[in-house]
């Protein structure tokens, strides 16, 4: 949304290991954390927060599982050795990514591989942890769809793995109930490598018809109500029946192409969006009687 302040404290682990000793570094300290990602999906306040942020951008990785680790927990860094011969994908169709790594690094590097399960990421910007914490996805899948299991820090700071079973992964969320993410391993499906990128094509293309992608925003704004209360209609269709497409506070404005999304036309302040969140939420709880949730993230100061 490139709005928003600063905090007192960012932290840029590297490693598995170095985001453990961030976490354990910010709780000896007694002081409050927050995760960071790509904060494609986080409207922070304006002014500084006194807290720690522990942000997972330097913690890029994609790989393969070494072979004979099939029933292990490959999350480790080990970097095969060139003598290894990878087996091929229908042998073992495993992708592992750390947190860091950003959704279309991570789509893209399936679709070379020739696995698919991740298409329905398509246009969807942002990192695994952030993606995970979230379930990210759409009408075509969500990231937790694919996942075997996923890496945390728990609460007590020791590593823990969570499969997908354990984590009970909804719309929009991911069930890691404030654990922080350290990567994932998905199982994908081998497909040939032009499928999957016709499918990849066709998603973006509908994407980039339907939503705002070259404006300043972070994703739909609400989160889609329960569609018996809101008599099937999307967040998006609400906002726009009401209409409020097109609402202004400062520089932030519901966007005239989705009305789920709210676009920072330059110089927009978090409490420009804050106003306006508020106030197309209020609009549509007293026109229609429904109340929409936030999808995005406020982070108060
Ligand atoms: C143009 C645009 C289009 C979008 N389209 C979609 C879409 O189609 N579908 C969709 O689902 N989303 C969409 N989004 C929202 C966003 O892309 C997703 O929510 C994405 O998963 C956010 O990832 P991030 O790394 O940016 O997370 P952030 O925004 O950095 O964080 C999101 C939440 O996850 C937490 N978090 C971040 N990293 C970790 C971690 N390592 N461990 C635990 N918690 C963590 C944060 O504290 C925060 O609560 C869109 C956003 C934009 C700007």
């Amino acid at each position: 949304m490139r709005v928003g302040g600063q905090a007192r404290w960012l932290l840029e682990p590297t490693t598995p290991e170095e985001l453990r000793e961030a976490y354990l570094a910010a709780r000896e300290r007694d002081l409050p954390i927050r995760y960071l990602g790509g904060g494609a999906n986080i409207i922070p306040a304006d002014g500084v927060w006194e807290g720690v942020v522990i942000c997972t951008t330097q913690m890029r990785r994609i790989f393969r599982p070494l072979p004979g680790t099939e029933n292990d927990s490959p999350l480790e860094e080990d970097e095969p050795d060139a003598r290894t011969a990878m087996p091929p994908v229908e042998q073992d169709p495993r992708l592992i990514a750390w947190a860091g790594t950003t959704l279309p690094a991570l789509m893209r590097a399936a679709r070379d591989l020739g696995l698919s399960g991740l298409e329905g990421l398509a246009g969807v910007p942002g990192q695994v942890g952030g993606g995970i914490a979230m379930n990210a996805g759409g009408t075509w899948g969500d990231l937790w769809d694919h996942a075997e299991y996923v890496q945390v820090i728990n609460h007590g700071g020791e590593f823990q793995t969570l499969t997908r079973e354990e984590a009970n992964p909804t719309y929009r969320n991911g069930g890691v109930h404030g654990s922080l993410v350290v990567g994932a391993v998905w199982r994908l499906e081998p497909r040939p490598r032009l499928v999957v990128q016709e499918q990849i094509a066709e998603y973006l293309r509908h994407k980039r018809d339907v939503q705002p992608v070259t404006e300043s925003s972070a994703g739909c704004i609400f989160k889609n109500p329960d569609k018996e209360k809101s008599e099937g209609r999307s967040a998006g269709a609400l906002v726009d029946q009401m209409g409020l497409k097109g609402l202004t506070i400062g520089a932030a404005q519901v966007s005239q192409k989705h009305a789920n999304f709210i676009i920072n036309n330059g110089g927009a302040t978090a409490s420009d969006v804050y106003q306006l969140m508020d106030e197309v939420r209020d609009r549509v709880a007293q026109k229609s009687g429904v109340e929409l949730e936030f999808e995005v993230k406020r982070w108060l100061v």
